[in-house]
């Protein structure tokens, strides 16, 4: 019998998900696409998993890594594909134009390049403008040298103006990066594409012409003080293990290495088949809510490689072969990052190779 930890993928989830992404999106602006964000092997969820069960309804797919978006195109996905890094040389870029894939474009010598790959078909590209996130992008000092070769470069085809937020999510908001955005399109007459998940959320008025929700597809809220499930989002992937020993300890004694939890009760403790190996965060703490048999309870001690410790002194008919949540379905992945200062977008990310997959 294999070790009892399973992911579980819920594809009709990731599709309600993605509709909610599109509904929030029309409240602010009618009409607005919206790229399905799978970069990262779609998050930890598998590309294909997600790509196949977005394939009626997604409008494009966006990610970075060039290998997956020519997998997509072999696979018979003929949807337009942004590469949200762009391409990194020669031969990449021959494979953007041979595949048909939209590319960021964040550098000057980029526009050269293709202009002398002399595409067939002129080449649809998102020019990245750096508005304050200072990752990516032109610079307000250069609009008008992108101005005059836009204007005379052959080789690019429909241009989309494009900008990242830095902090939808956060204190400073979205107006100082709108505004400096306007002032940088002036003159530029093209389509925009400006909304994580965040902004969609929260400054759906963003979000023409297309926007690109990541982390709200796979069920995550991007926001510390909003739940997934107040914006009806619905958890994708849950990860689920077993009970598979039980131990008794009395006042005094201790649980894992360290010895970071000392009983201060008699204390039933279970020990679960997951661990930092199969992704579970090795930052959370002793407290971090765990479902068994459904009912929540916390973890005790540090979390070791392939096992971890949680309180079952209130569970006295949890037993060996009781099922455990560690997220997702009845526990948000957003309380267990918390708990393990962290974000759910790097739970996800981390799910380990070794953890066996069933599409539910
Ligand atoms: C990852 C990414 C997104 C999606 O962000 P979420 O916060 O997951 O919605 C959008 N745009 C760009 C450029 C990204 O890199």
């Amino acid at each position: 019998m294999p070790r009892p930890i399973q992911a579980h993928i819920n594809s009709s989830a990731i599709r309600h998900n993605y509709l909610v992404a599109k509904r929030f999106a029309a409240s602010g602006a009618n009409g607005a696409k919206a790229w399905a964000v799978v970069k990262a092997n779609a998050y930890g969820h598998g590309l294909f998993r997600i790509a196949n069960a977005l394939r009626d309804v997604a409008d494009g797919f966006a990610l970075l890594e060039i290998e997956a978006a020519i997998a997509l195109r072999e696979a018979g996905f003929q949807h337009p594909i942004l590469l949200m890094e762009g391409f990194f040389d020669a031969e990449d870029l021959a494979a953007c134009i041979a595949y048909g894939f939209t590319a960021c474009v964040h550098q000057m010598y980029q526009l050269q390049m293709i202009r002398k790959a002399q595409p067939a078909v002129p080449m649809p590209i998102y020019l990245k403008l750096n508005t304050g996130m200072n990752r990516l992008g032109f610079v307000p000092e250069q609009i008008p040298a992108l101005r005059s070769e836009l204007a005379q470069n052959p080789a690019i085809g429909s241009v989309t103006l494009m900008m990242h937020f830095a902090e939808a999510d956060g204190e400073r908001g979205i107006d100082w990066q709108v505004k400096e955005f306007a002032q940088m399109c002036t003159g530029l007459d093209h389509p925009v594409s400006m909304a994580n998940s965040a902004a969609i959320i929260n400054f759906p008025q963003t979000a023409h012409d297309w926007v690109r929700p990541g982390i709200m597809l796979y069920g995550s809220s991007p926001f510390a003080d909003v739940s997934a499930k107040q914006l009806e989002l619905t958890p994708v992937m849950t990860l689920t293990s077993r009970i598979l020993a039980v131990q008794k300890i009395q006042p005094g004694e201790r649980v894992g290495y360290g010895g970071t939890f000392v009983a201060t009760r008699p204390t039933r403790v279970g020990i679960v088949a997951c661990g930092y190996a199969d992704g579970y965060p090795r930052h959370a703490s002793t407290g971090t809510p765990i479902l068994v048999n459904g009912v929540r309870t916390q973890t005790l001690g540090r979390v070791s490689m392939d096992m971890l410790a949680c309180d079952l002194t209130d569970l006295p008919e949890a037993d060996i072969g009781a099922p455990v949540v560690l997220w997702g379905e009845g526990l948000s992945a957003d309380e267990v990052a918390a708990a393990a200062g962290t974000i759910s977008y790097e739970l996800f990310c981390a799910l380990a190779p070794r953890v066996p997959v069933v599409e539910i």
